[in-house]
């Protein structure tokens, strides 16, 4: 009996496979455990776009523009059984078949935002949001609200304040400790690259004009030769420190919130840049009781040595299809663009005699960086000026010199913001990765240029440039720093324009990329950015069900309507032929 069965088993599967999409034999299907339906469903399993972004000729496009390449989709647990029509997929309906009718909602590969910080993300949903706070009597007000609820004594955390915007008018510690003298209270800024906190804080912290600066840091001097309150570059974490550190359990919790809410906004994996010994296990704990919802591709900080040591000693992992999965590190090699801390080749523009910090100067563990490579280990390094990406692809180079093996790992430069013409062509070269926020151009257009002046802000941000040199790509969003919903980041990668529509015709417009690109970026091409792209970042029979269901069309919008892409609403998020996220 046992036999037989087995024996069924192999001829159902033999049929299946000898019929291949789009000519199901009824009655003879595996059944499928979800079939959805009505779907306007964008494979992306034609042939890749040009550099310039032309679609091939393979692509579901002509003179109308572009058109869904599948309407409906049979998933058997974990897989995508089928793509293709209704009727088709409708033959693999069983007893058991859950049916979901999309009634006209895009379907596209599951996204992956390739760069996310999600500790970083909950505990933001869990602290005083300074996101998009304009000045700091609006951030002070916040704060003397949560100081209500919260007993004396016991800090106050509140994060997300623009040290790009704000450079000019860096607040202090006087309004804030007037107006908050009883708690301490310490502001972390969007980009974590400043810190602003009251009296009382500085009191917790021991901070006094005696105390030492770190390396590639500074900590403002007031009048009377006292701190003012305000820290820059890596001088912020002498106030992180001194904060008591939230119990495990919190931790976990906000993890888990991070990642729902990612889930919620149609992210079907999450690139995590940068973790130390305590996320790590928090995150195989979690993957260990199954709890986490989407996929997590892990990035092991590079600052935390005993953890690179364990890993180096253990080796990168080789199963992909956990839903937690390290071979990853996060290095850091510069500072960033609008607090002044990217590494630049020649002065700012705006602080003569400045170039910014680098390396060495920064805590770049060269040796370290090197073992790790060698181990097995895709480094994904930070480099945002143009020194910074300059010396860091340098660095990259040496190591495949002296070990060619390394070569093949698919690393990363997360951001490559701003670059010198010369060094554009070295990524494809190289097999290097360019992993790119496209929503960063738009919040740093402002003032990127007064940073970089006419002529080097044309190797910033330069999507199309890359591209065109034959670089890889993979977009993210990382966030929280940077509002990570998807349809910001299509609206920004396809018209360059922010959430107001400004400025007309899109900022430096020539480097904008195509929708199909722009999806591409956070699907297919964030597939191969982690060594999935046998797996996932395709709709087709045999790969991960793993689908973002979304309420507009962005490859038929970026044609006739861009600016509505930004009006767009995730329906459903789906991973591993489960819903982990169903809009109410
Ligand atoms: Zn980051």
């Amino acid at each position: 009996m046992i036999k037989k069965r087995l024996l069924a088993a192999i001829v159902l599967v033999a049929v299946v496979a000898s019929c291949g999409e789009g000519q199901p034999e009824a009655g003879k299907l595996a059944a499928a455990s979800l079939v959805l339906t009505n779907a306007r469903v964008y494979t992306l399993r034609w042939d890749e776009p040009a550099l310039d972004g032309t679609a091939s000729a393979g692509a579901p496009r002509d003179e109308g523009g572009w058109y869904p390449d599948a309407e409906a989709i049979a998933i058997q647990g974990g897989d995508i059984l089928f793509v293709g029509s209704n009727e088709d997929a409708l033959a693999y309906r069983g007893a058991a078949t859950q049916l979901i009718d999309l009634r006209g909602a895009t379907v596209i590969p599951g996204l992956v935002d390739s760069h996310t910080h999600v500790f970083g993300l909950g505990a933001l949903l869990d602290q005083v949001n300074l996101v998009d706070v304009a000045t700091e009597e609006e951030a002070i007000a916040l704060v003397v609200e949560r100081a209500k609820s919260v007993p004396k004594g016991e800090w106050i955390i509140g994060r997300g304040w623009d040290e790009g915007a704000w450079a000019n008018r860096y607040p202090d510690k006087a309004l804030l400790t007037s107006a908050v003298p009883d708690h301490p209270v310490f502001m972390d800024s969007l980009h974590s690259f400043a810190g602003w906190g009251n009296q009382r804080a500085l009191d917790a912290a021991g901070i006094t004009a005696a105390t030492e600066v770190p390396v590639g840091g500074e900590m403002r001097l007031g009048d009377d030769g006292q701190p003012n309150g305000l820290f820059l570059n890596n001088a912020v974490d002498l106030m992180r420190n001194a904060i008591p550190l939230p119990a495990r359990e919190t931790l976990t919790n906000q993890f888990l919130l991070g990642l729902k809410q990612m889930a919620a906004d149609g992210y079907t994996a999450v690139h995590d840049a940068g973790l130390g010994t305590l996320e790590m296990s928090i995150l195989e704990e979690l993957e260990a009781r199954n709890e986490l919802p989407i996929r997590v591709y892990a990035m092991l900080s590079l600052r935390d040595e005993d953890l690179i040591r364990k890993w180096i000693e253990k080796g990168p992992d080789g199963d992909a299809d956990s839903m937690l999965v390290t071979r990853t590190v996060k290095a850091y090699y510069d500072g960033a663009l609008g607090s002044r801390g990217a590494r630049l080749l020649y002065d700012y523009e705006d602080k003569p005699g400045h170039r910014g910090i680098s390396g060495d100067g920064y805590g770049f563990n060269q040796e370290l960086n090197a073992e790790a490579m060698k181990a097995g280990f895709q480094i994904a390094i930070h480099a945002i000026g143009d020194a910074g990406n300059r010396e860091a692809i340098d660095i990259l180079e040496a190591v495949f010199k002296d070990d060619p093996a390394t070569a093949r790992n698919r690393h990363r430069i997360e951001h490559a913001q701003v670059m010198s013409p010369d060094d554009i062509p070295r990524l494809g070269q190289l097999g290097i990765i360019a992993s790119m926020e496209p929503p960063h151009a738009m919040e740093d257009k402002t003032w990127a240029e007064d940073r970089l002046g006419p002529e080097r802000i044309r190797g910033a941000y330069a999507w199309r440039s890359l591209r065109e040199s034959g670089a890889r790509m993979t977009f993210n969003s990382d966030n929280p720093g940077s509002d990570h919903t998807i349809f910001y980041g299509l609206h920004s990668a396809i018209t360059r324009q922010d959430k107001n529509h400004e400025p007309e015709g899109g900022w430096y417009a020539e480097q904008r990329v195509s929708a199909e690109e722009a999806v591409r970026a956070y699907t297919t091409w964030s597939a191969y950015a982690s060594f999935r792209e046998d797996r996932t970042g395709v709709i087709e029979a045999g790969r991960w069900a793993d689908l973002t269901v979304m309420d507009v069309d962005p490859f038929v919008l970026a044609d006739a309507a861009p600016g509505r892409i930004l009006d767009g609403r995730i329906i459903m998020t789906i991973v591993n032929g489960a819903v982990v996220y169903e809009r109410p």
